[in-house]
């Protein structure tokens, strides 16, 4: 559905858009009361896809994937609102205005951040010094990031979470936006969210990157997928490395953000895959002159797998060897 026949069906099923971001009308998970296990959906996790040249499709966090009809179908059923019939013959009723909502690429005035006593319910990171050491990662750089380590803590729904690294995503202000959790008994990522603490906020902010409090504009701007991949750069010497912590797209407000900052030089270092290609080709649209750092030169799929410094060496200096002599100083530049 185009945009604002989405719209209108929406309003029609009393379901307020907050904002539009890379193509998705963001809701707040109207079938939350029923799907989540919370009953509610403090941090909107859910939207619709604008789609010109075809169905649109729900996807929420919690709740998966849903087709229109099956979104109809439960306002059906479930709160006896029928638009089937006007769905089906492509005649949902404009509603008299179109409620104000968030256009996107409007930055928000204020964006909360996570409270210092969230981060002071976790041990230091030094706790994880053998999980981190098998990583590659020196314990300082963690430390320099604000690392820390959960070993054992119980959500206010009573999940218990144990043997985990927290993530503090932080921005230039040095405040802490996003936790993220990452187990060190297998391959498992969870977010902290303000319920999981019993707090009644929304922190968060859609703009940002693991790695902004270290960052250096004056310098080339290396960006990679996943903190750790950041963290394993940083142990080998290279320093000014920020993580997209998730997929991006020409439309994301990250790149606008980074783009604002207007740093000297961009260089990607995305994962060795489609997406990692399509996340490149995004930073394509923005930045001139990108560099892309190829990771599979030296038999790795990401930053996060380099074996040594030697490695990370010939994945900068031999990348492009037809561009070598454009790009040496830039290369040389960066550890
Ligand atoms: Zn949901």
């Amino acid at each position: 559905m185009k945009k604002g026949k989405l719209i209108n069906l929406l309003n029609r099923l009393g379901i307020q858009p907050i904002d539009i971001n890379d193509g998705w009308i963001r809701v707040s998970c109207p079938l939350a009361e029923t799907s989540h296990a919370s009953k509610s959906d403090r941090n909107p996790s859910a939207g619709f896809l604008i789609n010109d040249k075809g169905p649109s499709v729900f996807h929420c966090f919690v709740c998966g994937n849903r087709s229109m009809e099956s979104i109809l179908n439960t306002y059906k059923w479930k709160k006896g609102i029928d638009l089937f019939q006007g769905y089906f013959s492509d005649e949902v009723a404009e509603q008299e205005q179109i409620t104000s909502y968030k256009e996107k690429f409007t930055e928000k005035s204020y964006y909360e951040h996570v409270p210092q006593e969230v981060l002071k319910m976790f041990k230091p990171i030094e706790c994880a010094d053998s999980y981190l050491k098998k990583r590659g990662i020196d314990l300082e750089v963690a430390k320099r990031y604000g690392l820390l380590y959960c070993d054992k803590f119980v959500t206010a729904q009573g999940t218990s979470w144990e043997n985990a690294i927290l993530t503090p995503i932080k921005d230039r202000d040095g405040k802490t936006y996003w936790l993220h959790f990452r187990s060190t008994e297998g391959k498992r990522f969870w977010h902290g969210k303000p319920k999981h603490f019993n707090l009644d906020t929304e922190w968060g902010r859609d703009d940002s990157f693991f790695g902004l409090d270290q960052l250096d504009l004056t310098k080339p701007v290396v960006l990679v997928e996943g903190a750790f991949d950041c963290l394993r750069l940083a142990t080998l010497g290279m320093t000014n490395v920020i993580a997209t912590h998730g997929g991006i797209s020409p439309k994301s407000k990250k790149l606008f953000r980074l783009k604002s900052m207007n740093p000297v030089s961009v260089v990607c270092g995305f994962d060795a895959d489609d997406a990692g290609k399509e996340f490149t080709q995004a930073v394509k649209h923005h930045f001139d002159d990108v560099v892309v750092l190829n990771w599979k030169l030296v038999s790795c799929k990401d930053a996060g797998e380099l074996k040594s410094k030697e490695d990370l060496q010939i994945v900068l200096t031999q990348r492009n060897l037809k561009f070598q002599d454009k790009y040496r100083l830039k290369a040389h530049e960066l550890v």
